[in-house]
């Protein structure tokens, strides 16, 4: 769907019989027939999507602009008779293109195991259990439970029904919508649709390829091939610095001509200049780099589902959250309940039903206080979830809320009720914040409601007391607002129950009786006060939007010490225009009791002001705002499919502090993607200083080809990865966020490249003059072994652009320690073992140029750790 469209839905099915289900599609398939079924039509998949083989990948590396470059020049040589040359640039071209390969392959795994990690999932009745297995698990005839945000994952035949409504754009293209009534005989769902509303089970009667999606379409997941911003402008770059390098290399040539040198030793030159200018190795160090940080960041229970969101999230500026399940646990008990006569409270934690419910210290059942014993069957009646006892140890399938309401049923030892008496319901939805059931328990039907306080108060005329039924007055109103606002103050959720006969067996929500109120705590998760403080300090600001009552959000706000001077409601922003809500947004404030279509109105109003604004979401209606976002964030356990095919990160553990972990990860990639870029052309802006400075003073060639070439390899690749692999700067959380269009480079780094190019360049340059009365030969070998040392040396004023070493340390890196070994080990066997040294026409050093060269060297090291320790503005995070 088109970002900031309109959410169109086209309703299929609505209120279809419940009364015709039939008694085995009540249990659902046994784990025989399953086993029986999966024999006879396999798994519920389509045919693999082709994966980029390994040769493709290969043959990538032979078709940049670069490489064919290098292949020119080998023919060049060739063609002037330089066999040497030429093999030594083929060898050049097979590692390069050996070294992109093993990177890009890596890359290519990653990125495999990261959408294995998104395989869908689907929610199936067996063995008269509702369970949720992965969708390539379902077989014919399996039955399908669907909730709102969930992805139709077989086509299947709808058996029962309540409201469900069907967005089917993804089949059909169609924005209409289409009612096809309420015969279960024309109901049907189909494989990659998604319910928008409502529950259903259905009876699946094809999977996989024979399904009508599979027919049509294959399944794709959205970790695709689709660059970042941050990889198109590297290759931009290196576009760019082909062309010029081309550019250079002819000017050159042209001046080495006019002043009278050799023709195929200018070509030589001029192509290996324009190869020796340009970094080839930057696309594929990016994307492996990317890679493994999106890999690094499973391991933090981030996943991203695109590269893009990696780098966006370094620059997020604020993250709005919603509150339950994201900064508290999600995990319910009800602690009060509270009627118009008795307060009770409720002992016991989580799903265990091994507490009880108490008034004055004395226990109560629901046998005791009809008015009680009414609030638990309204909760009980109204609520899906079901408990398991595994041993010792009770947990809960369905949603938190309710099941803290069966619990609290449990508790008071109310009759658990007849899945068949259900004849109709009105689903939950974040819009209308209630819900009702139809119940028929074998005394007359009733309205059963449950939902937030203000949203059940509204459609109530009655109350239930001890002394029976009667009218509703303001001031009985004016007591329960009192009661729940009192209970929100202390951050528990409240949930009011309600009720009516329904001898007409309609489900209308009207004139109904007010039965009482639950309290649940929902403790706020304990790492999350931590990650606000870190967010605050690293200039993000949170802003917590919220289906919750303001009182409540408040509440748990000041338990998380997250700065809030206004909570204002959905209503309040109804009346807000665009220019009043942007003001709004410049203080500290808190959003309660919003609709999930409000949280796209405050997402443009943050982005207005150029913020960059990462959002969390997990309902179906959440999809748009969370595409408008720059990060939408969803949830992997409790978000819907919906929000998951619309979000850029998925937080595997639903962690608020997770969004804060990944924020600190997209920061150290952004800042290794820069350094390692500065590090690549300041090597690279060495060697053409050095050759277009001899050229201009007509010194004889002071590298050559093969030298370069040798040098544009040992410092490429290797080096600038391990560099991608440094840890994140331990002051990196204490800056507030980069911008988002912050150039790679700026002016700082091109200065930088300028002022260390010149440097290597010319040191590399004096010592190989002050060196030429020992021969020629001699005084190369030591320019070339020069600049390999500089180059290498040099990374450690890369390694953080603005703290010095010891406060990295000096050894966190060992990737980068191993690739300096290894290089450096690769340029002592250039110089003194015979095949390399004939390759490189290089001859063996003595100590005298070891000397030199450690002298030159050391200034490389020191100078930039000095100026770094001593520039305060380095030191302090602004
Ligand atoms: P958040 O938006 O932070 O996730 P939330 O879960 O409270 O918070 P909603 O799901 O929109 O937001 O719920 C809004 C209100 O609706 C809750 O405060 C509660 O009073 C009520 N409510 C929540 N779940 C249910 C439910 N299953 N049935 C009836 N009412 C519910």
């Amino acid at each position: 769907m088109r970002r900031g469209a309109v959410w169109r839905i086209r309703k299929q099915v609505s209120q279809c019989e419940v009364a015709q289900v039939p008694q085995d599609a009540q249990k659902g398939l046994t784990s025989r027939q399953v086993l029986e079924a999966r024999q006879k039509h396999g798994w519920n998949e389509l045919p693999a999507m082709k994966q980029t083989g390994p040769w493709r990948v290969l043959l990538r590396q032979f078709s940049s602009f670069l490489v064919l470059i290098l292949i020119a020049a080998a023919g060049v040589a060739l063609a002037l008779g330089e066999t040497m040359d030429a093999g030594t640039i083929g060898l050049v071209v097979v590692l390069n293109a050996g070294l992109g390969f093993v990177q890009e392959w890596k890359a290519e795994t990653a990125l495999t195991a990261l959408r294995k990690l998104m395989s869908p999932q689907a929610m199936v009745l067996r063995d008269g259990q509702e369970q949720v297995i992965p969708a390539r698990e379902i077989v014919p005839g399996d039955v399908l439970v669907l909730a709102p945000g969930a992805k139709v994952a077989a086509d299947a035949h709808v058996i029962r029904a309540a409201e469900l409504a069907i967005d089917e754009s993804v089949l059909t293209g169609e924005s209409v919508a289409v009612s096809k009534g309420t015969d279960t005989a024309n109901c049907n769902v189909y494989a990659g649709t998604s319910v928008t509303q409502g529950r259903a089970e259905a009876r699946v009667s094809a999977i996989g390829a024979a399904t009508e999606f599979g027919k049509i379409a294959r399944l794709t997941v959205s970790v695709g091939p689709k660059t970042t911003n941050l990889q198109n402008k590297l290759s931009g770059l290196a576009f760019q610095l082909g062309i010029a390098a081309l550019l250079v290399a002819l000017g050159v040539t042209v001046l080495g001509l006019a002043l009278g040198r050799d023709l195929s030793e200018m070509v030589m030159t001029g192509l290996s200049l324009s190869v020796a200018m340009v970094p080839e190795g930057l696309p594929a160090v990016v994307t492996i780099t990317l890679a493994l940080g999106a890999t690094a960041m499973v391991r933090q229970n981030a996943l991203a589902r695109r590269l893009q969101a990696v780098e966006t999230l370094g620059a997020a500026s604020v993250i709005c959250t919603d509150k339950t399940g994201t900064l508290t646990e999600n995990k319910m008990t009800v602690t009060h309940v509270w009627t118009l006569d008795r307060h009770y409270d409720v002992t016991g934690t989580g799903y265990d039903p091994a507490g009880h419910i108490e008034f004055d210290g004395v226990r109560v059942r629901a046998e005791d206080d009809p008015v009680l014993a009414a609030v638990l069957k309204a909760g009980l009646y109204c609520s899906h979830a079901q408990l398991v006892q595994d041993g010792d140890s009770w947990t809960m399938v369905g949603a938190p809320t309710e099941g803290a309401l069966i619990t609290l049923g449990y508790k008071g030892w109310c009759a658990l009720p007849n899945e068949r008496g259900l004849l109709a319901e009105i689903p939950f939805s974040s819009a209308r914040k209630r819900m009702s059931v139809l119940y028929d328990a074998g005394d007359g039907a009733e309205v059963l409601t449950k939902g937030a306080p203000e949203q059940v108060l509204e459609i109530c005329t009655q109350v239930l007391t001890r002394d029976g039924v009667r009218p509703l007055t303001d001031f009985d109103r004016a007591r329960i607002t009192e009661a729940y606002t009192h209970l929100a103050q202390d951050g528990l959720r409240i949930i009011a129950l309600a009720s009516r006969a329904a001898p007409d067996h309609q489900i209308g929500e009207e004139a109904m009786t007010f039965l009482g109120l639950t309290g649940l705590i929902d403790p706020p998760r304990p790492e999350v006060r931590d990650a606000i403080a870190m967010a605050r300090m690293a200039g993000i600001r949170v802003i917590m939007i919220t289906g919750d009552s303001p009182i409540t959000a408040s509440a748990i706000a000041t338990q998380l010490s997250l700065d809030v001077a206004h909570a204002l409601t959905g209503h309040d922003l109804e009346e807000l225009d665009d220019a009043a809500l942007i003001l709004v947004l410049q203080g500290d404030v808190l959003f309660a009791r919003t609709k999930p279509e409000q949280k796209m109105r405050i997402v443009s109003a943050l982005q207005a002001q150029e913020q960059i604004v990462a959002m969390t979401g997990d309902g179906v209606n959440d999809a748009p705002a969370l595409r408008q976002a720059d990060i939408g964030v969803s949830m992997g356990i409790r978000g819907t499919d919906v929000a998951r095919d619309a979000s850029d990160l998925v937080l595997l553990d639903d962690n608020f502090a997770t969004i804060v972990r990944a924020i600190a990860e997209g920061r150290r990639q952004f800042a290794n993607v820069q350094k390692f870029v500065r590090y690549l052309l300041s090597s690279n802006a060495g060697e053409v200083i050095a050759l277009v400075v001899n050229i201009a003073i007509g010194g004889p060639l002071v590298f050559l080809a093969t030298q370069i070439l040798w040098m544009n390899l040992v410092t490429d690749g290797v080096t600038a990865v391990a560099l991608g692999l440094e840890k994140s700067e331990p002051d990196q959380m204490r800056w507030p966020p980069r911008r988002k269009d912050t150039a790679i480079l700026g002016i700082g780094g091109v200065v930088t490249i300028i002022v260390l190019g010149t440097y290597t360049g010319l040191s590399s340059l004096w010592i190989f003059f002050h060196l030429m009365d020992q021969g020629v030969e001699l005084a190369r070998t030591t320019a070339f072994t020069a600049m390999v040392v500089f180059e290498k040396v040099s990374v450690f004023a890369f390694r953080s652009l603005r703290l010095p070493g010891w406060r990295i340390g000096w050894f966190s890196n060992p990737f980068l320690l191993g690739a300096l070994a290894l290089t450096l080990g690769a340029q002592v066997l250039a110089v003194y073992w015979a095949p390399l040294q004939l390759m490189l026409h290089a001859v063996p050093l003595g100590l005298d140029e070891w000397g030199l060269i450690a002298l030159f060297a050391v200034p490389i090291i020191i100078v930039p750790e000095v100026m770094k320790t001593l520039n305060p503005h380095n030191q302090r995070a602004k």
